[in-house]
């Protein structure tokens, strides 16, 4: 398909008095006709502050409906949003601001601070959105003399990108993953088969919206089966737990974080899960012991998998068989062909383990303006690399084993080694830096970090954790330092993590003196 609809106006169409979002924080909710016609009114105040198709307009807030409003004004408008993550500092936020080219910077009344330092000395211009109780809608007095006309002809090419989802990636650079139309629609697809979703679901919007599993996981597609989303500022798993109870969600995604919290709530016992119809996790591998003590509570968790570069839904373990194939994502989806790679031996047929690789509409066409690495992401014949190592069993559910790519996630953040490993040089007393994800019970994975001090220099801790505070997000910080006096390398002098870890695991390492 060449072109798409514009979502919110086909919506609007189909059902204009349906609603869309409710904002749990002011208890205001939005029909998809109201959603429209707000997207319109944003979309012609923009084109009449001189942006248009291929600007860029970054955005920095929480949860809100309003992000929505953005996302389709983006959309009919052809200008790229480029969503922040509020958790980076504005050392880390700053480089990727002005990597995206926005001209302008969207924030709420939670970010308005950072987003002010942000655009100090740039020249791009502070818009507000978002709403509070108590001081109203920012966004409904930025519009008050917006004109509601439509914009365009409602038809959305289908490769275009819509948004960039920035990540840091291996080398520890920033880089944008083009998100299109094409890719919503594919996954609206791909997960609505994969968890039966249908007309008129409910769901809970609270995964951050700089993530991809926060636009999509399952928003954009119950959005856009006409079903409506309660959106909280953020995780809050009491807030959850409650509209769990009450009827309020049929369908919802966590990462493996999330439902640790939920698990941990004191209202956990007291909530009837009844009327959730589907519950996936993934971004992150799924401690079995999590699904076995969901399952006790007679609740079955779907784990599945995907990247923000698939956009993101390719894996989703079907429930039927989620017992018996503990630890699976599943099959790959409907609209997405998966193959296993082998270095060696070409691509591996039937049950075997191997590079998971990908390819379907929902696959993005690569980074903004970066050439190199899109080539670097893809194999010469098309398919993504996911740097992930998957194994295909005799009846072809896959699962995750291991890892390629130097990245670890925790709470669901992805980590990249070498970017933290940047700013541990930067450090005056730091000769050598590495960090590793060790396994970690409540976030997953986090960071430690090995250090080769300067000769002469004395390293202490305080100074080492402020110096990572003020340029990295908390998630990234190592959670332990360790001075070694040199690290296992190979013959061409590169740092063996996997012995580096291993040594860890099995705290073997005699110089491991911790700081
Ligand atoms: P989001 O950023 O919204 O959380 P995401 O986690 O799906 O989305 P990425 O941040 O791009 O996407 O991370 C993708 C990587 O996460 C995969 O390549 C894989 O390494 C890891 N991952 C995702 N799901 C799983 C899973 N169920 N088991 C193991 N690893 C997973």
């Amino acid at each position: 398909m060449e072109f798409l609809t514009d979502m919110a106006a086909k919506r609007a169409e189909l059902t204009p008095e349906a609603v869309a979002f409710t904002d749990h924080d002011t208890g205001r909710s939005f029909t998809f006709c109201e959603v429209n016609s707000r997207a319109s009114r944003l979309g012609n105040l923009l084109l009449d502050r001189g942006l248009g198709k291929g600007d860029r307009a970054a955005v920095l807030c929480l949860n809100h409906p309003d992000f929505f409003v953005l996302l389709f004004a983006a959309q009919k408008t052809g200008i790229q949003l480029v969503p922040l993550n509020w958790r980076q500092p504005v050392a880390e936020l700053a480089p990727i601001l002005e990597a995206s080219g926005a001209r302008v910077l969207f924030h709420d009344g939670d970010c308005a601070e950072t987003a002010g330092d942000l655009v100090s000395d740039t020249g791009i211009r502070l818009l507000p959105l978002g709403a509070t109780r108590d001081a109203g809608s920012a966004l409904d007095a930025l519009l008050r003399n917006a004109s509601p006309a439509a914009i365009g002809c409602g038809r959305i090419r289908a490769d275009a990108p819509w948004y960039l989802l920035f990540t840091s990636g291996t080398t520890g650079l920033p880089k944008a993953v083009i998100q299109t139309a094409g890719m919503a629609y594919a996954n609206m697809i791909n997960y609505s088969q994969a968890t039966g979703l249908t007309v008129g679901e409910k769901g809970v919007n609270f995964l951050p919206l700089f993530h991809t599993a926060g636009i999509n996981l399952p928003t954009l597609p119950i959005f856009l089966n006409g079903g409506s989303s309660t959106v909280l500022r953020k995780f809050d798993a009491d807030r959850i737990l409650d509209l769990i109870d009450a009827g309020e969600v049929t369908n919802f995604f966590g990462v493996p974080a999330i439902y640790q919290a939920l698990a941990l709530s004191p209202r956990i016992g007291k909530t009837d899960f009844s009327g959730v119809r589907s519950l996936g996790c993934g971004g992150a591998p799924v401690p079995r012991h999590l699904l076995n003590d969901f399952r006790k509570r007679g609740v079955t968790i779907c784990n599945g998998m995907g990247m923000t570069e698939t956009g993101p839904t390719v894996f989703l373990m079907d429930k039927a068989h989620a017992a018996e194939k503990i630890g699976s994502v599943g099959k790959p989806q409907i609209l997405t062909d998966v193959r296993l790679a082998d270095g060696d031996s070409g691509i591996v047929e039937g049950p075997g383990e191997g590079e998971v690789q990908f390819r379907g509409p929902n696959v993005t066409p690569g980074y903004m303006d970066n050439p190199e690495a899109t080539a670097a992401a893809f194999t010469v014949d098309g398919w993504l690399k996911s740097g992930d190592v998957a194994r295909r069993d005799e009846d072809g559910y896959y699962y995750i084993v291991d890892r390629i790519k130097d990245m670890y996630i925790s709470g669901g953040e992805n980590v990249y080694p070498a970017e933290v490993e940047k700013v541990l040089v930067g450090h005056p007393a730091v000769l050598e830096a590495v960090v590793i994800g060790v396994p970690d019970e409540k976030w997953g994975e986090v960071g430690a970090a090995f250090l080769i001090v300067r000769p002469g220099e004395e390293l202490d801790t305080d100074s080492l954790s402020g110096w990572c505070r003020q340029q990295l997000a908390p998630y990234k910080i190592p959670k332990s330092f360790s001075v070694v006096a040199d690290l296992p390398r190979t013959a061409a002098g590169k740092v063996r993590k996997n012995v580096v870890k291993d040594a860890f695991l099995t705290e073997t390492t005699p110089e491991d003196a911790r700081v």
